[in-house]
């Protein structure tokens, strides 16, 4: 049974989060506070962090950095601010997903059970292919398929769309895709991050003036939609 541990404030968010939470058969810890939250995460090894990024003693982007310096536990930020800019502070953070509030139940479980997947496989070398639609990724022969046929893609073309589709509906920065791709010690500007997502669409789309898989959010960055 997947562990989760919930760090939130609001007693009537966290009891209904824990409460449907238990009900899908998940082990639920909760905590009111961060200094608490980085507590149960160190002593508890959850599976999963479900950390809301207003909380009192410690707010939720300081435990999500201080875990970060020895845990790669999927940790999902529950945000109250809608602003793009928030959330993407909240990924850079090294936090690997994030909602805002209000959210819905079934979003919530649904990004929960896509990062406990996305976390196992990370770890079993069998999940080698990543698929959406009629696009297929082989992650160990580093090979592209749209339906049968082999689509010819650079070293960087595979691993940003590969960085994409793991991160499936999420707005990703051009500077998070650049940290990501082409690495933390890359030299180079944002506008690296767009060419190479315009020569990825002339591969991967129908229409690349028109794409429906990797789309533009103005101001922010890219989403890839499926
Ligand atoms: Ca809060």
């Amino acid at each position: 049974m997947p562990k989760i541990l919930l760090v939130e404030d609001e007693t009537t968010v966290r009891e209904t989060l824990a409460l449907n939470l238990r009900a899908e058969n998940y082990d639920v810890l909760t905590a009111s506070d961060g200094a608490e939250g980085l507590r149960l995460a160190r002593e508890a090894a959850p599976d999963l962090i479900l950390l809301d990024l207003m909380l009192p003693e410690l707010d939720g982007l300081s435990v999500c950095r201080l875990l970060r310096r020895d845990s790669d536990v999927p940790i999902i930020m529950l945000t109250a601010r809608g602003t793009e800019m928030d959330r993407i502070t909240g990924l850079e953070t090294g936090a690997d997903d994030y909602v805002v509030k209000p959210f819905s139940l079934g979003e919530v479980l649904a990004r929960v059970r896509a990062n406990l997947r996305r976390a196992r496989a990370d770890g079993r070398p069998a999940a080698t292919r990543l698929t959406a639609g009629d696009l297929s990724l082989d992650l160990l022969a580093r090979r592209v398929y749209r339906d049968q046929s082999e689509l010819k893609l650079t070293h960087r073309e595979f691993d940003l769309l590969a960085e994409l589709m793991r991160n499936q509906g999420a707005v990703l920065s051009r500077d998070l895709l650049l940290n990501r791709v082409w690495g933390y010690d890359y030299v180079g500007d944002s506008h690296t991050v767009d060419v190479h997502i315009r020569w990825l669409r002339e591969k991967i789309e129908t229409d690349p003036s028109a794409p429906q898989r990797i789309t533009t959010v103005r101001g922010v960055g890219y989403r890839f939609e499926g």
